[in-house]
């Protein structure tokens, strides 16, 4: 990547403060990774430019026909001034396969690796360095040609953006109450719903308001087709603990995106011996086996909050708490062992990090 000059990077008093107490998704790094591509020539021009705003043609065909997706992975400083990615090829495959469905072209892999490693070196500066807070990196993939008519687009763009974000727990790990959604969908079989792109989380904010409405923080979705099989929350994965310690997880039916904390969570709980279910979960067999005590702990899982306990299930029809509505020992077990991989404190069995 070419690094281009910048002249008016944010001062280090500036910068410190906001690394120091950032908000989350609202403060930018001084920098950006930006690359083109077109029909007839592919990828070209990589580059790490000044944040700035985009010029794009209003008839550009993403502000028409939502032609975008996008990923999210963090930067983590190491207590020995290192910074660390954590599985980046796991997004950058993700990434491939949810512009495959857009029918966008696929970024090669080594160019993903390379233009977020590419934007960390440059913004190192930029990577919060207490404990638990991290650069958030945003690669992103849209249509860029102007063109209003549904067809696959001749120009495209990619950019990563990076914003300092701090520990999403602030006060200490919190159960969340959860909204189940049965009226509206964010996708239906043979939709987007293992895609990352923007559409599905447009799609998910009429539930998402529903819950927030109704006193919940996220939403739980129920596949459109039936309304009977849990699929994931808005932005998370989910896991049941049933009581004699496997893990049960909605199946990857192509509705739900595959996280990579869900992945690493089944790996990891793998190691230690405990098997782990992937299968349709009826919402109502949870709620019968969480009221048993069949089911003792529930959590959702995914890059920005790694795991967060799920305390009460809610709907129209029915409130029930999981467990004592706590958070449970598995659950704040396991995030511990993955931040602990995360931030270099403990062993990585699998060859997770990548040193920047
Ligand atoms: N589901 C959805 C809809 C998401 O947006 C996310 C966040 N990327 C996840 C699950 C969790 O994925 P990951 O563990 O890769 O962050």
């Amino acid at each position: 990547f070419e690094v281009l000059p910048n002249d008016n990077p944010a001062s280090d008093a500036k910068r410190q403060e906001l690394t120091d107490k950032p908000a989350f998704g609202q403060v930018f790094s001084d920098n950006m990774t930006h690359m083109s591509w077109t029909k007839g020539e592919g990828w070209s021009d990589r580059r790490v430019e000044p944040y700035a705003p985009l010029k794009l043609d209003p008839g550009a065909s993403v502000l028409h026909y939502a032609q975008e997706c996008f990923e999210g992975l963090k930067a983590y400083h190491h207590d020995d001034g290192s910074v660390w990615l954590f599985r980046p090829d796991a997004n950058a495959n993700r990434f491939r396969n949810s512009a495959k469905r857009l029918y966008l072209p696929e970024l090669p892999v080594d160019d993903f690796l390379g233009s977020v490693a590419a934007l960390v070196k440059r913004d190192a500066a930029w990577v919060p360095t207490r404990r638990e807070y991290t650069l958030y990196m945003r690669p992103f993939l849209f249509a860029s040609e102007p063109f209003l008519g549904v067809r696959a687009p001749e120009e495209v763009d990619y950019c990563v953006i990076a914003s300092p974000s701090g520990p999403y727990f602030p006060g200490g790990v919190k159960p969340v109450n959860i909204w189940v959604e049965d009226t509206w969908f964010r996708t239906g079989p043979g939709g987007t719903g293992f895609a990352k792109c923007g559409g599905n989380y447009a799609a998910s904010l009429v539930g998402e308001y529903r819950g927030i409405e109704n006193d919940c923080e996220q939403v739980c979705f129920v596949d459109a087709a039936t309304k009977t099989y849990l699929e994931e929350l808005g932005g998370m994965n989910m896991f049941a603990v049933h009581k004699d310690g496997h893990l049960e997880t909605p199946s990857l039916t192509g509705n739900i995106l595959p996280g990579v904390t869900r992945n690493s969570i089944i790996q990891l709980a793998q190691d230690e011996g405990r098997d782990v279910v992937e299968t349709m979960i009826k919402l109502q067999d949870l709620l019968d086996d969480i009221k048993s005590g069949e089911v003792t702990e529930v959590f959702a899982c995914g890059t920005a909050a790694i795991i967060t306990p799920i305390g009460h299930f809610k709907s129209e029809k029915f409130d029930v708490t999981v467990g004592d509505g706590g958070s449970g020992e598995y659950t704040v077990a396991t995030r511990n062992k993955l931040l602990g991989i995360q931030l270099g404190e403990i062993e990585d069995p699998h060859d997770w990090m990548w040193k920047v």
